[in-house]
């Protein structure tokens, strides 16, 4: 609450380059109003990092703007359209519950989408009705600053708030709007729109933006939009393998779901992995396994095959050349995947240099988790620690002898064995968003009782940090609390 009269400015700076796109690409939209808004989290310290009033933010001021039920000076409001394939079918989609209030300028000149999840029906709804539930939304805020905090490139959650009103799912839930904070929100599916509803010109304008706005260094390539497809392919493949080597399961990989800047986008029923399991699912809707953990790098590049199709006419006037060069572009992704994740594995066992027998001593360990039903983070969690759990697999033989193997391993590099423990505690987190921990602060928060998530949220924060307070979020899940599962909560 601001205790004296004299109200600082909240400090927005918009600057909405959006709208200057082939109007194709969204719809001017304001959020509905709510009727009670009541802010349940806001996150000072990215405010802080945004050039934001924190304190005027977390008062009455940024509630009503964080609710829909005020526009700030600058914002305008808009619904971008994009497709996608969900599930590997196309659909045309867009913000069915979302707006876009307006783009961010920092202090240091970075542009960031203000998005307002939750905040009423778009002309892009369906038959979906515009709102969001409480707890999926604090799930997001949560999951976000954790992978945030783990150095994954991810959107950010700035506030969640509750609406007043209820909103029917299987029951009523609490409704809430997330606002979330995205270098940008242009989709794979934003060029699966514009190749399949628009003209190779609206192509070119979408293309142009991203470049401008994610990639500017190509603009002058002589061939930018092949360029841009690199770009995109680089960023995810860097994105894809941190998500396997911290054990993140992101659920939903639809291509709408993929972002352009190489975010990780929309944490609906994503899911952090406890026993290694390269066939882990926990999406009740994802029956075939499609989005399992093992898949994910496949997915990834299927994914961004749609993107490649999409900018075909772009890259040559003549197809078949430019499905060649597409095809190229593909394989790289899948090389570059392999490589970014081998280097993350070799830091996970505290290696500073190649050899080519990394990969059977890194593959060595993973079956052998597979195998004895280990857990992934608290495997290399022990190992970091030099203390071997009580486990089936520290007990066993081939346990013994792989750890032989990697011990003559790093005898052959000139780091310190100090200098590989400062590596594998800077690369493998002592703790990660455990999934019963999840649930059990959302609960609480659902119930009015934010102290569970706050304690959570600040463990989550440090999550190299190795401090007592972690010790007990380091527990694998109680046997009820398996097998898991997560729901859109749409
Ligand atoms: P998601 O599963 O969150 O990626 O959403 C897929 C699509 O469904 C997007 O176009 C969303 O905007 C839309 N959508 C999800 N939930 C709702 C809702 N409650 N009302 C309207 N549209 C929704
Ligand atoms: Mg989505």
């Amino acid at each position: 609450m601001i205790e004296n009269n004299e109200m600082i400015e909240p400090g927005w700076k918009f600057d909405n380059s959006y709208v200057r796109l082939p109007q194709l690409f969204y719809t001017e939209q304001q959020p509905t109003p709510v009727h009670a808004p009541e802010m349940i989290i806001f996150n000072t310290q990215l405010a802080a990092s945004l050039g934001l009033n924190a304190k005027t933010l977390n008062s009455e001021e940024g509630l009503t703007v964080f609710a829909g039920n005020h526009i700030p000076a600058g914002a305008a409001p808009l619904a971008q359209a994009y497709a996608g394939h969900q599930f590997g079918y196309f659909n045309r989609l867009g913000d069915g519950r979302a707006l876009l209030i307006g783009e961010h300028i920092t202090p240091h000149g970075e542009r960031f989408d203000i998005q307002l999840k939750g905040s009423g029906r778009t002309p892009y709804s369906r038959g979906g009705d515009g709102r969001a539930a409480l707890g999926p939304m604090l799930r997001e805020y949560i999951i976000s600053e954790a992978m945030h905090a783990l150095g994954i490139a991810t959107t950010r959650s700035l506030a969640v708030v509750t609406t007043g009103e209820f909103i029917n799912r299987e029951t009523e839930l609490p409704g809430a709007i997330l606002t979330r904070v995205a270098a940008s929100h242009i989709r794979v599916g934003t060029f699966q729109y514009a190749a399949q509803f628009g003209t190779v010109e609206d192509i070119r304008a979408l293309a142009d933006y991203s470049i401008q706005r994610h990639y500017p260094q190509v603009f002058d390539h002589e061939n930018r939009y092949l360029s841009l497809l690199h770009e995109v392919i680089k960023r995810q493949a860097a994105l894809i393998a941190k998500w396997q080597l911290v054990g993140f399961i992101h659920g939903v990989m639809n291509t709408d779901n993929m972002a352009i800047s190489g975010e990780t986008i929309d944490y609906g029923p994503c899911a952090f992995m406890d026993r290694y399991n390269p066939a882990t699912v926990f999406s009740s809707i994802d029956r075939d396994g499609r989005y399992a953990y093992g898949n994910q790098p496949r997915i990834g590049a299927w994914n961004l095959s749609r993107l490649a199709e999409a900018l075909l006419p772009l890259i040559h006037e003549d197809e078949e050349q430019a499905i060649t060069i597409a095809e190229d572009a593909i394989a790289d992704f899948i090389e570059l995947y392999h490589v970014n994740w081998l280097e993350g594995m070799r830091a996970k066992l505290g290696i500073f240099n190649e050899e080519l027998e990394d990969s059977s001593l890194i593959e060595g360990l993973l079956s052998m988790m597979k195998k004895y039903d280990a857990d992934y983070t608290n495997t290399f969690r022990a190992l970091t620690l030099e203390q071997p759990e009580a486990t089936a697999l520290f007990g066993s033989a081939e346990y013994a002898e792989w750890h032989e193997r990697w011990q003559a391993r790093l005898g052959r590099q000139k780091q310190s064995i100090a200098d590989s423990q400062q590596l594998m505690k800077n690369s493998n987190p002592a703790i990660i968003p455990r999934n019963h921990r999840v649930e059990e602060a959302l609960d609480a928060a659902v119930e009015g009782d934010l102290t569970v998530m706050e304690r959570l949220l600040h463990v989550l924060a440090n999550p190299f940090a190795y401090s007592e307070e972690q010790a007990e979020y380091t527990s694998s899940p109680p046997p009820d609390a398996c097998p898991y599962q997560t729901f859109c909560g749409t």
